[in-house]
């Protein structure tokens, strides 16, 4: 479980920006970066809410173990909420989300047992189950994709 910086993000701007009507939106092309034994794609997202800048949904694909990729939503450079797929935290057995708690700079792990079902446990996913996973995950942070945003792995 993470550590950032408590207060980046104002609690009712956070609960705006993943729970409210006006969604956020990103406008561009997935950036993949190659490391050792991963890739991290990367897309900006224009915020809907008031400061909030720098938005970016981020998906780290790690090819040995790529039935468990990992998603973020990162606003005002902590992660807002993110996600690990088919992966276990204090307590929380198998696919569960993480909300960023403005006070302390901790973060809220809960189970999210009825997503990201596209990708089994200790599956090869496709590039086709990885984009819908992706998807899953904008969906869940409130942000809209645009056309032609995706580009594999
Ligand atoms: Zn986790």
């Amino acid at each position: 479980m993470g550590s950032y910086t408590p207060n980046m993000i104002r609690p009712n701007s956070l609960q705006a920006l993943l729970y409210g009507q006006i969604r956020s939106f990103t406008d561009g092309q997935l950036e993949w970066i190659e490391k050792a034994n991963s890739s991290t794609g990367e897309i900006f997202a224009v915020l809907a809410v008031h400061g909030c800048r720098n938005g970016r949904l981020i998906m780290n694909h790690r090819r040995l173990i790529p039935f468990r990729p990992t998603f973020s939503f990162v606003v005002n450079d902590v992660p807002a909420y993110r996600v690990c797929v088919n992966d276990d935290t204090n307590g929380v057995e198998g696919t569960h989300g993480h909300r960023y708690i403005p006070a302390t700079g901790g973060e809220n792990p809960h189970s999210l047992s009825t997503n990201f079902l596209m990708i089994e446990d200790r599956s090869r996913p496709t590039n086709a189950e990885l984009k819908a996973a992706f998807e899953e995950f904008a969906n869940l942070v409130n942000v809209d994709l645009n056309d032609g945003y995706w580009v594999d792995p």
